[in-house]
């Protein structure tokens, strides 16, 4: 095939490039040199974010201009950033990601031709579906003494429910045939179970896919155990991070695994790998996952023919292993992202005797057709946990807490201590630490119907109480929803 064919009457779209942090510059040049190269119909518009921008002190790591330019373009391909570890800096690819709303990412693990594994031959094929923005991720944390650190995990139904019809949308783009969902709904019954249940809900809807769940720990270790009978897994974001980190390493690493960051408005393209800081400069990268990003970015301007031909000299490059980078050689053997990048070039044109997947372009639906979440017919309140901070034994703290309790609309149901029930006493050797979750039932449920706010005022009149004796970190309200509770029991109670 001529890749030059059609290169002056093609309208070319005007994509953002970010050329990151350590490695990205330099796998971001060989990529646009390789599509340059191909034709490929994109204009690229060059912005800054990572390490630089946190060097100036803007903790975000994305400054204003580039995310105009991506809001403008609603297509960025971006390079590896160095994100800042610990306390300070954000990361900046969550700042993208959640700027945008890159509520899907989508990370394909397929065996490559010439990258030899202890898996190869095994036929792996699969796209891991993980959402992008919610769960542990959304980076909700604080401390709540000294000793006890808290992160809110977040899930919410039109979220699980709009990746989960994002996967089925891809599975019919790329003609697959199996949608798994991977959840902890065992463990983590209303924000993990919530992803099942919608999955569940929605499924019905798209009978044409073979659909089933599985627990993410059975999950990583069926991915281990026989990769081959997975299609498309949806999961949450750390599942989702952790397993497809490990569908990489079945496929030959991190450097040649690419991913999607979409969103109703944009979509983000970029490597799996970070920025490779101890060869950063050196010329040395493999540039496959960003260029595999590149594909996944042509074909998601429907460039289906482009993506192809880089696609296929990028694989025959890979077959024929000559000029291979050195994570890809053997010791020694190996050559500069240049040298591999002028033999991708030279390919073009050529075809492995891999064939590029079935593609065509995959539509997410906008939040209005989410269906699956239906109001409860009722509401109630029924209680409160109140955590508070305590070096009291769980004895004493209990019997102060029912003595407080007294001529309030509550009662004391008991206390824990991260999440065990430890008044009443159940005979467990809970370890202890300073901070308590006492459960106040009320005595009479108060409906939530006519507003949600009912009951606050109750609840200020116990927690003032509470207030005068103990120093209390936050407050959660337990409601049932048609009858049925909406929160979780601690282990050892009843
Ligand atoms: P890393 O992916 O940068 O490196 C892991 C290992 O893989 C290293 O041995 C590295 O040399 C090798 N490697 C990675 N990409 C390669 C390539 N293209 N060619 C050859 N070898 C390659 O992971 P890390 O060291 O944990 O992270 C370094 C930095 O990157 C950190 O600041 C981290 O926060 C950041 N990071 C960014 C992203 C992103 O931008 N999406 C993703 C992961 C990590």
């Amino acid at each position: 095939m001529d890749a030059n064919a059609d290169a002056d009457t093609v309208t070319k779209t005007k994509v953002t490039a970010l050329p990151g942090d350590g490695i990205g510059p330099e796998v971001m040049q060989a990529t646009m040199r390789i599509l340059e190269a191909a034709n490929a119909p994109i204009e690229w518009e060059m912005a800054e974010a990572g390490a630089e921008v946190f060097k100036k002190g803007l903790i975000t790591g994305v400054p204003r201009e580039t995310l105009d330019s991506i809001s403008r373009n609603g297509l960025a391909l971006k390079s590896p950033l160095e994100t800042p570890v610990g306390f300070g800096g954000k990361s900046a690819n969550v700042t993208l990601r959640k700027h945008f709303e890159l509520y899907a990412n989508i990370r394909p693990v397929r065996e490559l031709p010439g990258v030899t594994t202890p898996f190869s031959g095994r036929g792996i094929d699969m796209v891991i579906v993980r959402e992008n923005v919610e769960d542990v991720y959304a980076g909700i944390e604080h401390m709540q003494t000294t000793t006890v650190a808290q992160c809110l995990k977040l899930m919410t139904a039109p979220g699980c429910e709009r990746i989960i019809r994002a996967a089925f949308a891809l599975a019919a783009a790329e003609e697959r045939k199996h949608v798994t969902c991977a959840t902890k709904a065992n463990i983590m019954k209303l924000t993990e179970g919530l992803m099942k249940r919608v999955f569940e809900k929605v499924g019905p809807e798209f009978s044409e896919f073979k659909q089933d769940h599985i627990i993410i720990d059975n999950c990583a270790h069926q991915l281990v155990i026989a990769p081959e009978q997975f299609d498309v897994i949806v999961t949450s974001n750390m599942n989702g991070d952790i397993i497809s980190d490990l569908a990489a390493g079945l496929v030959g690493g991190l450097g040649i695994a690419p991913s999607s960051n979409l969103g109703d408005h944009a979509a983000m393209f970029e490597a799996v790998h970070g920025s490779a800081p101890q060869i950063a400069g050196k010329g040395l990268a493999n540039p496959t996952a960003l260029l595999s990003a590149a594909i996944m970015l042509l074909r998601h301007i429907s460039a289906f023919e482009v993506a192809e031909t880089v696609e296929q000299a990028l694989f025959i490059t890979l077959a024929e292993g000559k000029n291979l980078t050195g994570d890809l050689s053997p010791k020694g053997h190996g050559v500069g992202t240049a040298a591999f990048t002028d033999q991708v070039i030279a390919n073009l044109g050529r075809s492995s005797n891999l064939p590029s997947r079935v593609y065509s372009k995959l539509e997410l639906k906008a939040w209005p057709e989410l269906t699956a979440h239906t109001e409860p017919d009722t509401r109630e309140l029924v209680g409160i946990d109140v955590f508070l901070e305590s070096g009291l034994g769980s004895e004493e703290l209990g019997r102060s807490l029912e003595e407080i309790a007294q001529d309030t609309p509550f009662r004391l149901n008991g206390v824990s201590n991260r999440g065990v029930q430890v008044y009443p006493a159940t005979g467990g050797q809970t370890f202890l630490v300073d901070h308590f979750a006492a459960r106040f039932m009320l005595k009479q449920p108060i409906p939530l119907n006519a507003s949600s706010a009912n009951g606050q005022a109750e609840i200020s009149y116990l927690v003032q109480r509470i207030g005068a004796k103990f120093a209390w970190m936050h407050i959660e309200k337990l409601q049932r929803f048609d009858g049925k509770d909406a929160f979780e029991r601690p282990q050892g109670e009843g």
